[in-house]
């Protein structure tokens, strides 16, 4: 079987056979025979079609732990799906080979039904749309969440780089989404190619205000995002502007792709970003790619018990009562049924 592209419902005609694709904030203008910024939604004939549709270069079932989503049914499996492309070109990009310099990475056909055929038997609690950015594959993804059994996790990994009305159709299908805040204005406009990244807090307030579970990422990066006042601004707006019990995640910067003169942020850096999260008011803090830290457990904010232990993306442990901290009955926000402890092991899928 071959799958053909599929065209998509997103775009407006501006005349001339060419369109205007209206999925992220680029609003690319594609004339006839052409594609996006994102390099895979193509103008056939005056419409817009996905052509990396039921085409996946990364199929694996990962911890949910590894997305990374601690408060979505801790110690579940999902079905992580991404197709090639992106519609950011960071200088710093860990999965650059498939979200970048894709031209010799093989495509593996999997349509939707054969996606959610795998939730159906149980191979993985739910999918996950990662790797690269789902936005620019939302035809795929929102496709494969239809097809998918009910009560299948479905949860997106993405930059956040999105217009309001792609935030409103993905809504009612997503369980969670992590949003990786890279920096501001300045870092943006210098290492992603975003001239503007407002549109990417409007996404992740709008996703908090349609109830879909929202974490933050926020890699941090030695000399370019790191300074105390960005830092602090950065954590402010998450605890002001989409609340206190969001979890956010500090991530360790490893040297890839173009930003290979950059050395990985010392482990300080980590805790101190930390230390300023918790201080604006965060109260799920959590370092990330710093293995065995203990800042990978969740602690209870009203009373400090450990909650549930994590290592690596391993759940040890999870000491809740009926989504509360048996201690002193604090409500812990968690979307889904907690699993139970996990391995914290990548899988083959197929
Ligand atoms: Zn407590």
């Amino acid at each position: 079987m071959t799958l053909t592209p599929r065209e998509t419902e997103h775009y407006d005609q501006v005349g001339d056979g060419t369109v205007r694709c209206r999925v992220c904030p680029r609003t690319c203008v594609v004339p006839e025979g052409e594609r996006g910024v994102c390099g895979v939604r193509e103008n056939r004939d005056g419409r817009l079609y996905l052509t990396s549709y039921g085409r996946a270069v990364s199929t694996s079932i990962d911890p949910i732990e590894k997305k990374p989503l601690f408060h979505v049914a801790p110690g579940a499996d999902v079905l992580s799906v991404a197709t090639k492309g992106c519609n950011l070109q960071c200088d710093f990009c860990q999965n650059y080979r498939i979200a970048i310099e894709y031209e010799d990475v093989p495509e593996h056909e999997r349509p939707p039904a054969e996606l959610a055929g795998r939730i159906e038997v149980g191979d993985a609690d739910g999918l996950a749309y990662t790797y690269t950015e789902p936005t620019i594959f939302m035809e795929y993804a929102l496709d494969t969440m239809r097809a998918s059994p009910d009560d299948a996790l479905q949860v997106f990994v993405s930059n956040g780089y999105m217009r309001p009305e792609t935030v409103d159709t993905l809504a009612p299908h997503l369980d969670a989404i992590n949003v990786d805040i890279k920096g501001d204005r300045e870092f943006y406009r210098e290492h992603a190619g975003v001239p503007d990244p407002e549109p990417i807090f409007e996404t992740v307030e709008r996703f908090a205000e349609r109830d879909v579970h929202v974490e933050v990422t926020n890699l941090v990066i030695p000399g370019e995002n790191d300074d105390e006042t960005s830092l602090r601004e950065r954590m402010a707006w998450i605890a002001e502007d989409v609340g206190t019990e969001t979890p956010v995640h500090v991530s360790r910067f490893h040297p890839d792709y173009k930003l290979t003169d950059v050395p990985p942020t010392p482990i300080e850096t980590i805790e101190r970003a930390m230390e300023i999260a918790t201080e604006v008011g965060l109260e799920y803090v959590y370092s990330g790619n710093v293995p065995g830290h203990e800042s990978e457990s969740t602690y209870c904010p009203g009373c400090g018990r450990l909650l549930i232990e994590r290592k690596g993306f391993a759940v040890r442990s999870i000491d809740l009562e009926d989504g509360a901290c048996p201690q002193c009955g604090r409500e812990i926000p968690i979307v889904g049924s907690p699993h139970g402890p996990s391995d914290g092991r990548r899988r083959r899928a197929f």
